[in-house]
């Protein structure tokens, strides 16, 4: 009897399941990436040729993330990261050669210079901005069309701490200084590989100024009147409401 593996198949940033977001099983083939060093649950971009099976359809991971378990979309995260990673070095950064799959470890290793590429991740801070006992400021992205008003967001730079990085994106978004930045969670996000780290403080000084070429509006808003914030399973809708039912029970 031939051993089906568990399969997180891919195309782009959707993901093959049945009705009920299930995975389908798959005979493993050679190219397939194994997840957690076992060869029971592999990913694999959709191959060429690879039909979907009846019952089976593409589901955008983003709309996953609410109806997986945490676990669940988190492993999915993964796989598609690993996938995205290996697709995007198949030659070696440091001299141009075609580069190998490590036997053991996720590491593109090149045969002629032996240069080692691993997964990278991109640290990404995100704010949760109070004022007073009952405000927090949100702000809505010049680059989404919806009504939706989210946190302030941004990749950590070179040589920066988090907590510059923090202050850093502040500013220039939204022309505001913080005080008492503390560190509250964290979360994978794989749009495309970011890892999410969430962060709390308090407005200083400053008036709004908005940077309009990544924001198109920004406001303190009272907990009680908040506009659309983002989806449930993004860490900016986990900050955001419990820093209103903290505020609330306070
Ligand atoms: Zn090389």
């Amino acid at each position: 009897m031939t051993q089906l593996s568990l399969a997180y198949i891919f195309q782009h940033q959707k993901l093959l399941v049945d009705e009920k977001f299930q995975l389908p099983q798959v005979e493993k083939i050679a190219s397939d990436l194994p997840i957690h060093h076992s060869d029971q649950v592999i990913a694999r971009d959709l191959l060429e040729d690879e039909i979907i099976p009846d019952g089976y359809q593409l589901v955008p991971i983003r709309e996953l993330i609410q109806t997986w378990s945490n676990t669940e979309f988190l492993q999915a995260s993964r796989a598609i990261q690993l996938l995205e990673w290996r697709r995007n070095h198949k030659f070696c950064s440091h001299c141009g050669h075609a580069t190998e799959i490590h036997p053991r470890e996720y590491a593109m290793i090149c045969p002629a210079c032996a240069y080692h590429q691993y997964p990278r991740v991109q640290p990404c801070i995100i704010t949760i901005i109070t004022k007073g006992d009952d405000e927090i400021l949100l702000a809505k992205s010049a680059h989404n069309k919806s009504n939706m008003y989210g946190l302030i967001a941004g990749f950590v730079e070179v040589g920066e701490t988090l907590e510059e990085a923090v202050q850093r994106e502040a500013f220039e978004e939204v022309g505001l200084k913080l005080k008492n930045v503390r560190y509250l969670s964290s979360q994978p996000w794989p749009f495309p590989s970011n890892l999410m780290i969430a962060f709390h403080a308090e407005y200083e000084s400053g008036d709004i100024e908005l940077q309009l070429e990544e924001i198109s509006d920004a406001q303190f808003f009272k907990i009680d009147q908040l506009p659309e914030i983002p989806f449930k399973g993004s860490i900016a809708h986990a900050m955001i409401t419990q820093m209103v039912e903290n505020k609330k029970a306070s």
